[in-house]
This record gives structure tokens, C-alpha cells and sequence, in this order.
């Protein structure tokens, strides 16, 4: 019987493994996939000068919970310089984003008002020519940035998200990690106590039965039938795992109490299409005012941005589509995606054939990816309390973390970790009284 099952090994479950583990914690950590790491997902070949990132690439402001982690690994930031161009009525125009914004952040409502769809607000704010670049940029952050559907994306959890990046700019830059996102997850694994936690890799967690204080976890491992047992559970899967949107789901039985389901169902799941692009040569560089430019954003193309992986230089694009583009892409071949990458890359940087120069395209279908399901949470109207129910322990023996249960950072790897840690934190607190598990034979 072991102490806790922690059932993904993405970021959310490997922090919360490393921490029961150091407290001496017997952990049993079980992930479907053949590596750890989940929506953390770095490519390296020898034809792209630089890791691709399939999943995560930003570390967004200087969160203290993996800045702490990546110090930990000596692993250095690299700073992004935030030079955004705006694609509208066939040119781009050099923009200073957060200005842009501004019309839109001053109309943002209190926090006591009532909550509606974004696509609502939007529709009655900023009317008038004047507005154009703003509405455009407003929309291109709800489904570039946010990965939702407008129609479907609270304005409460839109607003408290830019309160916080709107009014703090100057405080809120974005880094990548030198060396790619993965050095954070190797960082994580190091970290574990290996006597106290045992990982399963291949291992596809189907049904989970439970009563206060037990827990039955069954899997399937390499086509075998598996059972473990122990006194609690921790479930770090991907929200639409959870909620059992489609096969593979996840059979929690009995069903998770009322207020954890309907918390789940006030959230949804984003969805993110990003194309990674090797050319021969950046020939975008000849631009003086494309060259400068570290994204570009255009709110009439499929792909809504695309960016550069500055202040390197190196002949890589990013393309990247969310909300309902991103879904619409997603049904198509993986050849039609990148050609309609290289079309809108051919509009905004003024050449007529992208493809003659390409060498190298990635991508990773995260929609279909049975274990992700989706890019990353977002908040429904009416839902801007479900993250923090869903934080809370189940009858002190089943405790959700993942991005989509943090309240303060979610749908980023900082909101993962931080959930991690703070599910442990509140197992560790139930468990107090319970005698150390010895170390696993
Ligand atoms: C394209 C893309 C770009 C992103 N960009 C950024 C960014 O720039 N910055 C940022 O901060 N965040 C970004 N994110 C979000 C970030 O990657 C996630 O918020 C974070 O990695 C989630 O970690 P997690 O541990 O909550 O979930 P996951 O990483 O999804 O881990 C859950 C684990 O559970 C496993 N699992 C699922 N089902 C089962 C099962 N039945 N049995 C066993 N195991 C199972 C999965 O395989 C997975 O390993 C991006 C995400 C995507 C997809």
C-alpha cells in the first residue's frame, strides 16, 4: 500500500512527487506516456540551430516558484524584447502593445460586476474606426494568447489576468530558458527522492475507485492489466481527462462531489496549433522594420502571430493559432498546416514563395494528443471561483493539482508547479499524524 498514487508526470506531478518524497512519503508515480514532462515538450535535431519547443516556451513574468527551480539547475533566462507589429489592411505597423490595449483595459469591469463573454464585452466596447487596432489585438489575446473561444471566455478571468500584466508591464517580461524548457523538467526528475518515489512510465491510469482513506488505481502498463493501491490520490491530468470529454477518459468511481464537477465543467479547454519553421536563410532580415519586429499579429489570418525567436538570430519562425483557428487547423493534414503557415508568412513579410527556404517544419497535434486533449484551460462565464474549489482536497484523499487548478497562475508551467506543490502541502497537512512509510525496497 502505498502513501499517495500521483497519477501524470508533467510538471503539476513531479513537483508535488519531489515534495512527498522529501518528506519521506512512499509515491507511486504513474504517466501514460513513454516520458515525463507532459505539455513541456522539447524537440532537438540536428537541422533546427536551436530546441524546438512543441509545447511550452515562456517563462511569463518573474515567477518566484520557477525562478527558484531554475536557479536550482543552473539553468539561465533569456529575455524576449517586446516589439510587436500589427498586420492590418495589408501592412504592418510597429505597435507598443500594452498602449494599444490601454482603451480596452480602462473599460475592463470592477471586479464585483457581473460576468459575461468576451465576444459580449468586445461587441459593446470600442465602437468606431479609431478602435480598429484595438479590437483586433483584443481579440488576437483572447484566442492567441488565452487559446479560448471568445464566446465562451469569462470577461472576469480575462480582466483579472490583465490587472495584473496591463497595469505591471514594465515588471512582466517574458523569458525563455536557455537551452531549452525541458532542462526544468530534468531539473524536477533530479530532484526526487528516489527512495521514497517509483515512476511508471507507459502506464495508462483507466478507473480510479475510492472511499475516504483508500484508493484503487487501475491502469494499463505495456497492455498489461495493473492494480495499486494506496491511501490517497493525487490526479495531475489534463482538465478534459478529468472531466472524460472523450476516450482515453479517466473513470473516477464514485464520481468526484457535486462542487468538483461542476467546477470542471466552468472550465474548457484551449486549443493551440504552433508550427516551428527552419529556413535556409532569414529572409526576413533584409527588412530594417521587420527585422526588429520579435512578433507580429494578424487578427485576419489563421495563424494570428507569428514570432522570431529573438534577440537570437537565427533563421527560425514560430507560427501559432488559437481558439476556434487553432481547432479548425487542427482537422486538417499536418503538410496543409505548415502551407498555411508559410501563406500568412508570405503576406506579412512581403515574399512570394516562404517555401523555397524552408528546411525544416514541426509541430505536435496537441488536440488529438490523447493524453493533453487541448492546449490549456480557460474560464467559462460564471466560473471564476471553479479553480479555487478544484484546489481543495477531496475527503482528505484525493487532491487535484494541474494547471487548470491553480487560481493565481493558471494554463502556464508556473500555475502547474505552484499546484503541485501547494496539492502536497495540503496531503502532507492531512497525513501529519500518519507513521513514514519505510524506504521502498
Ligand atoms: C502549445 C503549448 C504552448 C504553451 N506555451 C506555454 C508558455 O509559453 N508558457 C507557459 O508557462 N505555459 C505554456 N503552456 C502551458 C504549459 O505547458 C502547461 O500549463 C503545463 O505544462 C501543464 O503542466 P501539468 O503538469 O499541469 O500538465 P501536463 O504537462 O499535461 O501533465 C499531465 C501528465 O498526465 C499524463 N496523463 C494524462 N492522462 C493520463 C492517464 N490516464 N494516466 C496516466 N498519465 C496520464 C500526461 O501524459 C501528462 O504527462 C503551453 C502549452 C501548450 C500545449
Amino acid at each position: 500500500m502505498w502513501d499517495v498514487i500521483v497519477v501524470g508526470a508533467g510538471v503539476a506531478g513531479l513537483a508535488a512527487a519531489e515534495m512527498l518524497g522529501r518528506a519521506g512519503r512512499s509515491v507511486l508515480l504513474l504517466e501514460a506516456r513513454n516520458r515525463i514532462g507532459g505539455r513541456i515538450y522539447t524537440w532537438r535535431d540536428s537541422i533546427f540551430p536551436i530546441p524546438v519547443e512543441l509545447g511550452a516556451e515562456f517563462v511569463h513574468g518573474r515567477p518566484a516558484v520557477t525562478l527558484r527551480l531554475l536557479r536550482q539547475g543552473g539553468i539561465g533566462l533569456i529575455q524576449v524584447p517586446e516589439t510587436h507589429g500589427l498586420f492590418l489592411d495589408g501592412r504592418v505597423q510597429a505597435i507598443d502593445l500594452v498602449q494599444t490595449l490601454r482603451p480596452l483595459l480602462e473599460q475592463l469591469p470592477a471586479p464585483q460586476a457581473p460576468d459575461c463573454a468576451f465576444s459580449k464585452f468586445l461587441e459593446q466596447t470600442l465602437p468606431g474606426e479609431g478602435m480598429a487596432a484595438t479590437r483586433a489585438l483584443a481579440r488576437i489575446v483572447a484566442e492567441s494568447f488565452e487559446a479560448a473561444d471568445p464566446e465562451q471566455l469569462s470577461l472576469q478571468a480575462l480582466a483579472e489576468d490583465w490587472r495584473v500584466r496591463g497595469n505591471e508591464t514594465a515588471d512582466y517580461p517574458q523569458f525563455r530558458p536557455i537551452g531549452g524548457y525541458d532542462r526544468l523538467v530534468g531539473t524536477l526528475y533530479r530532484r526526487l527522492n528516489l527512495s521514497q518515489v517509483r515512476l511508471h512510465l507507459q502506464t495508462v491510469v483507466t478507473r480510479v475507485r475510492w472511499e475516504p482513506g483508500r484508493v484503487e488505481v487501475h491502469a494499463r502498463q505495456l497492455g498489461q492489466a495493473r492494480v495499486f493501491q494506496a491511501r490517497t490520490l493525487m490526479l495531475t491530468v489534463p482538465l478534459p481527462l478529468l472531466r472524460g470529454d472523450q476516450a482515453p477518459a479517466l473513470h473516477v468511481d464514485p464520481p468526484l462531489p457535486e462542487p468538483w464537477r461542476k467546477a470542471l465543467a466552468q472550465l474548457e479547454m484551449g486549443a493551440a496549433v504552433r508550427v516551428n519553421l527552419c529556413f535556409r536563410e532569414a529572409f526576413w532580415e533584409t527588412q530594417a522594420a521587420l527585422r526588429a519586429l520579435a512578433f507580429i499579429h494578424a487578427p485576419d489570418e489563421s495563424f494570428t502571430t507569428i514570432w522570431q525567436p529573438l534577440p537570437l538570430r537565427v533563421p527560425v519562425l514560430l507560427a501559432w493559432a488559437g481558439g476556434p483557428a487553432a481547432r479548425r487547423l487542427a482537422e486538417w493534414p499536418e503538410e496543409e498546416i505548415v502551407q498555411e503557415a508559410l501563406r500568412t508568412i508570405a503576406r506579412l513579410y512581403g515574399v512570394s514563395d516562404p517555401g523555397c527556404y524552408l528546411v525544416s517544419a514541426r509541430l505536435h497535434d496537441w488536440q488529438r494528443d490523447p493524453f493533453a486533449q487541448g492546449a490549456y484551460s480557460y474560464v467559462r462565464p460564471g466560473g471564476l471561483a471553479a479553480r479555487r474549489v478544484l484546489s481543495q482536497p477531496v475527503h482528505d484523499t484525493i487532491f487535484l493539482a494541474g494547471e487548470a487548478t491553480d487560481p493565481e497562475e493558471p494554463a502556464t508551467v508556473t500555475g502547474a508547479l505552484q499546484s503541485g506543490y501547494r496539492a502536497a502541502r495540503n496531503l502532507l497537512a492531512t497525513v501529519a499524524g500518519v507513521p513514514i512509510t519505510p524506504p521502498i525496497a
